[in-house]
């Protein structure tokens, strides 16, 4: 039987930077990272926007994200490949009743070293082209259906933007394989159909290959680093319902549309940044084209990803041409639906072991900032796994076990 110091199940951005960053920290142990996809991303890693941003309210996703935006600036000169750093910034936008609550965050981010402006309505116009801060220009109708307010104010976060998740995990991987003594290995096209536990302790997986051959291999710890599908493999491995994660599986859109007057578009939209407006559509550039989602709130716990045009025609495009006149005219290309593993108790990462399986690692539940929180997560979980504690970001807030324990974490910037 193959036996390996540290099974990985997945090869999406958060496995790649866990193996990366424990062989970088001296790990010499035996690794083996398994996918059922035929490539390095072919979860969620593939579709996300790719949104970094440092601007949380809770101290953890603060630290974590801090962390994470430093290792993606300097990804090029450590790792000598691109993850598509585009550093354009992140603009939200709020209305009186939650602009409020800004100068207390205000004083937060300022405390951790958080860089941030805060905005007048015409700061924000003058970065949004055509953006209308005020509603006296749409129908009182119309603003009342939709729920529109004016905007009074906007904060910009100087150190976010945007990445390529794929292009990260891609780098993390070959980096991995090809700059150390010990050789992790990727193994695709495999299922991983059962995690094995001897008593309480998880000691290796069960796996099918693309030809359908089973075969058991024997771990020292199982990490878990599979998104959405974690308790579907928790179920097939036997836990019980209280040792599973609250995470559900849910469908978010991605649309790609062009710009306002292409092709003779106003060239200040390639200079936008990550700009969220009303009910949480948000969007960006994205290689000439304007990337936009929104996410539909009551979306069930599904693994559907039918891209649903309609949504964008209804949902999407027609609050943001109220907001935006201009973009009344962009078309849409393309799009796609990808899966947030949504952490449905409090939407934050689970990370750490296991409380009551010993040897067994989580990374899931990571609700939509997964892509960003991994260049940092993988660093402190290679140091639990290493040295038994958390070094750079104390993670234990994120315990699996915070649901037991009534210690949710109180996130109130989410999208
Ligand atoms: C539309 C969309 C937009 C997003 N935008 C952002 C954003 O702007 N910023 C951000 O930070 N995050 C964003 N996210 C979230 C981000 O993409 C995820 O949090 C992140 O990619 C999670 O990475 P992962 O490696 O943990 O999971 P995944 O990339 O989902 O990888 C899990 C892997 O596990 C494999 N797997 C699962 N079960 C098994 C099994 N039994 N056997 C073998 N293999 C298995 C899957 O094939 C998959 O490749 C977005 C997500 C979506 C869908």
């Amino acid at each position: 039987m193959r036996r390996f110091d540290l099974v990985v199940v997945g090869a999406g951005i958060s496995s790649g930077s866990l193996v990366y960053n424990l062989l970088k920290q001296g790990f010499t142990g035996s690794i083996l990272a398994l996918d059922r996809g035929d490539k390095i991303a072919s979860g969620a890693t593939a579709f996300s926007a790719g949104g970094f941003r440092n601007l949380w309210t809770s101290e953890i996703n603060q630290k974590i994200c801090s962390h994470a935006t430093t290792q993606l600036k300097n990804f090029q000169s450590e790792m000598g490949v691109s993850c598509g750093y585009q550093p354009c910034g992140y603009l939200f936008t709020y209305y009186a009743k939650s602009w409020v609550k800004i100068p207390r965050a205000a004083e937060i981010w300022a405390k951790n070293g958080v860089n941030f402006d805060l905005y007048s309505p015409e700061q924000i116009e003058a970065k949004i082209p055509g953006m209308k801060c005020g509603i006296d220009h749409i129908d009182p109708e119309v603003a009342e259906f939709l729920g529109f307010e004016p905007i009074v104010g906007g904060v910009f976060g100087r150190d976010c933007g945007s990445f390529d998740p794929s292009q990260a995990a891609v780098g993390y991987f070959e980096r991995a394989m090809s700059d150390y003594a010990v050789k992790p290995q990727l193994q695709l096209n495999t299922e991983v159909l059962k995690v094995l536990f001897d008593g309480a302790r998880a000691t290796g997986v069960t796996v099918k290959d693309a030809n359908g051959a089973e075969e058991k291999i024997e771990a020292g710890i199982v990490a878990l680093c599979c998104g959405s599908w974690v308790n579907n493999l928790l179920r097939q491995s036997g836990l019980p319902e209280e040792d599973l994660t609250p995470v559900i599986a849910q469908k978010r859109m991605m649309f790609i549309t062009d710009f306002p007057g292409h092709p003779n578009e106003d060239p200040r939209w390639h200079d936008i940044p990550l700009t969220i407006i009303d009910q949480g559509i948000y969007f960006k550039y994205e290689s000439g084209n304007l990337m936009i989602g929104k996410a539909r709130p009551d979306e069930p716990d599904s693994f559907d990803t039918t891209l649903e045009p309609s949504y964008y025609v209804d949902e999407v495009n027609q609050p943001m041409q109220e907001r935006i006149p201009s973009t009344s005219v962009c078309k849409l290309k393309s799009g796609w639906g990808g899966l947030y593993d949504t952490n449905s108790a409090d939407h934050n990462a689970i990370v750490g072991w296991h409380a009551n399986h010993p040897g067994l690692l989580l990374q899931v539940g990571y609700s939509g900032h997964g892509a960003m929180e991994s260049p940092a997560m993988g660093i402190c979980l290679a140091e639990l796994i290493i040295h038994g504690e958390y070094r750079t970001i104390d993670c234990k807030p994120l315990r699996w076990s915070r649901f037991r324990e009534g210690q949710l974490i109180h996130e109130t910037i989410v999208i």
